[in-house]
């Protein structure tokens, strides 16, 4: 039979993936009792609508469950007082401040020399292939001019709510954790018209008061181009490596170079470089057709040094799924070794 120091302490190592500590240092668990084989408490979350409720439940329910003589838990839910949420965050031990509580293990930008080349959906996707893998993957939608990861990966206007640390991303169905300016936006068809220090402070704001909690990876989708926007949202962050994104077009190729650039004199590595829509595959014979004319991306990665991730068709499909919100169904075959490409250079 537990009493109640061991029911307590086997709650303690129930963390809230969120806040990433205990739920019972977090102040959450109340009126613990026992009868009949069955424990029940009441579990007070930061907000009713905490995305990680079922989990913590989850946890909570196993954990008691292998307690000798514990055959059924119950768990009631409330929200914290006001008095309880203002502990949390005026505990000693915290700033107050997400960013505290965040261990976000390699922060990777995704760049692209001009818009249009599928920089978004190229990001989103190594999100998928990275969290296929197994890795816990942020996606930060950097490109605050052009937001588009929400449209690309969410269905409906999910907003992100408030936790007591800061502003909790919204989460896709397969647990990529998302934020965007567009997710905070009344009007998603809104246009924003930001300058340099506007962006540099969203961001970072982005970064340090969105509760990511324990990421392996942080994919951040920057704006297009080598434009002041895109350079200073790199020097916004930390960024440890970039992944460059381009067409087969000639152009293409001189403007990632430029993008090569800005990358070598931020003194930030270049993992490599993602051609994307570069053929089309026949349906009925398979054949591959260089649409827009003979890839010359080998030799673009040879001159600036930096190895050659993958080659992605054009795929109507593709944009069909990135315009209903269901990217995260789509195929990553070719993703799975752009995936491995950035693991083995920055290992989780
Ligand atoms: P960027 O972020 O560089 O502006 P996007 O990722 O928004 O580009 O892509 C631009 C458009 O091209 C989108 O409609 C997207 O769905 C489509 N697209 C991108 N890559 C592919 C591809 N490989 N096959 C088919 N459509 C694609």
């Amino acid at each position: 039979m537990p009493n109640e120091q061991q029911i307590r302490e086997a709650l303690t190592k129930v963390m809230d993936p969120e806040l990433n500590r205990s739920i019972v240092d977090l102040g959450m668990v109340h009126d613990i009792t026992f009868e009949d084989g069955t424990v029940s408490f009441t579990l007070a979350l930061t907000i009713i609508g905490c995305p990680m409720k079922q989990q913590m439940q989850d946890d909570a329910r196993a954990r008691l469950m292998e307690l000798p003589g514990v055959r059924d838990v119950h768990i009631d839910l409330r929200e914290m007082t006001a008095e309880e949420k203002q502990a949390i965050q005026g505990a000693p031990q915290q700033s107050g401040s997400a960013s505290a509580y965040n261990h976000i293990k390699h922060v990777v930008a995704i760049v692209s020399g001009k818009g249009g080349v599928g920089k978004s959906t190229v990001s989103a996707l190594l999100a998928v292939a990275l969290q296929r893998k197994g890795y816990r993957v942020g996606l930060l939608d950097a490109d605050i001019t052009g937001p588009s990861i929400p449209r690309m990966l969410l269905q409906g206007q999910p907003r992100p709510m408030g936790g007591p640390l800061g502003i909790l991303p919204v989460t896709t169905s397969e647990g990529i954790k998302v934020m965007s300016i567009n997710l905070l936006l009344e009007n998603p068809n809104q246009a924003v018209i930001w300058r340099g220090p506007l962006i540099s402070g969203a961001i970072q704001q982005f970064y340090g008061d969105v509760a990511w909690g324990d990421l392996d990876y942080l994919v951040v989708d920057l704006p297009p181009g080598t434009s002041d926007a895109s350079l200073t949202v790199m020097q916004s962050l930390p960024v440890h490596g970039i992944v460059l994104v381009t067409t087969p077009q000639a152009l293409s190729g001189m403007v990632v170079r430029k993008a090569w650039s800005m990358a070598q004199q931020l003194d930030i590595p270049v993992l490599g470089i993602v051609e994307n829509m570069s053929y089309a595959v026949c349906p009925d014979c398979g054949a591959h057709h260089e649409i827009f004319g003979p890839s010359r991306v080998g030799e673009l990665a040879e001159s600036i040094g930096a190895p050659l991730l993958g080659r992605l068709p054009i795929e109507p499909g593709l944009a069909e799924l990135a315009d209903s919100g269901r990217l995260e169904e789509a195929e990553t075959n070719a993703f799975g070794i752009v995936a491995s490409a950035v693991v083995e250079q920055l290992p989780a």
